[in-house]
């Protein structure tokens, strides 16, 4: 190991301890997922992920927009998880995007002024296949649910990056047990039998995919699987053996119960440094809809929103298809 790369290491380990990360690795690419990435998409299993459909190659091997690039520093923050009938766990608090990256940053800027040369923050910036170098890293493993597992949190984790022009000594190398076994609870818990046998999703019947990543309205049949949820699916993160339950305490919800009777005069005000600042009020009175109609406990105003929603959405005839859908749903 080269005294500069054992300097760089023992940097990143303290400063990924100070800055409260849950791990870290280092990997060299490339990353062996152009073909199972091109199956994925030839079997048209992204979905309307249109984006996943370029950029493969660089995917697998970031040096294509990075030519310095020589190593790649994964760092693993985890969440704690909790159950919440609205939002998956990771929808709490402060979008991941803002508190990854700004301690990324931090650890990147400390780094290159003490040793020089390039430290490039890349938390879903440029596309990378940021499970498979994690996994590469030997941090953890890609589990049957394609969610990445650090064995010491669970699937809880979001990852990112630091790509670096140092060549660093690779932890890639570590032999610990890293794989799912026999176990299959994802698979079986999963409501609408989204997960593929060969640890990807196909996003066509994904939960999550419906209500944070695209604007169309799902099918009926996805809907109904709904179960009151409004943002993100987690039953496959919270059936996992490898999760270590670290119930959530006092992390706000995107949107309040206040929020949710008065849905329709919501602003983009009110959503500003969370998970939904990026979507349209009209993808979340979708969401919201589907929600409230399929909960067990939908609020009070329900049917005086969804009139006020009915003449807001008169000209979208998705939206008034949705909106009619409810109201047979709820006999009116
Ligand atoms: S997020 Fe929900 S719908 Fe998607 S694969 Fe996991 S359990 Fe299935
Ligand atoms: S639930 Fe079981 S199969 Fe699924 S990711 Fe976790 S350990 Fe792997």
């Amino acid at each position: 190991m080269s005294l500069m790369s054992k300097s760089i290491l023992k940097m990143i380990s303290e400063l990924a301890e100070s800055e409260g990360l849950d791990g870290w690795g280092v990997s060299t690419p490339p990353y062996d997922v152009e073909g199972f990435l091109e199956s994925w998409v030839r079997k048209g299993r992204h979905g309307k992920l249109k984006y996943m459909e370029n950029n493969i190659s660089t995917r697998s091997n970031p040096s294509f927009f990075f030519n310095d690039l020589q190593s790649v520093i994964s760092f693993a923050l985890s969440y704690s998880v909790g159950e919440n009938s609205k939002f998956a766990s990771y929808a709490l608090g402060t979008d991941y995007h803002y508190s990854l990256g700004e301690k990324l940053h931090k650890i990147a800027q400390t780094l290159e002024q003490s040793f020089g040369g390039k430290f490039f923050v890349a938390v879903d910036i440029f596309p990378i296949a940021e499970r498979a170098a994690a996994a590469k890293s030997k941090m953890g493993w890609i589990g049957k649910s394609g969610n990445f597992i650090l064995p010491s949190v669970g699937p809880n984790v979001f990852l990112g990056e630091i790509l670096t022009s140092h060549k660093l000594d690779t932890t890639e190398n570590k032999s610990e047990f890293m794989n799912c076994g026999d176990c299959t609870l994802c698979i079986d818990s999963c409501p609408t039998g989204a997960i593929c046998d060969d640890q990807t999703i196909d996003v066509r019947k994904c939960l999550s995919y419906y209500t944070t990543e695209i604007r169309e309205v799902p099918p009926e049949n996805i809907r109904d699987k709904y179960d009151g949820i409004f943002w993100g699916c987690e039953k496959c993160v919270l059936v996992c053996p490898y999760l270590h339950k670290n119930i959530i305490q006092n992390k706000k919800t995107p949107l309040s119960d206040d929020d949710f009777e008065n849905f329709p005069s919501l602003t983009k005000g009110n959503f500003k440094k969370t998970v939904l600042e990026r979507m349209s009020k009209r993808k979340l009175s979708i969401n919201y809809i589907i929600s409230e109609t399929t909960s067990s406990d939908n609020t009070t105003s329900f049917t005086n929103n969804l009139n006020t929603l009915k003449k807001l959405y008169m000209d979208d005839p998705e939206l008034m298809e949705i909106i009619t859908w409810a109201e047979k749903k709820h006999g009116q």
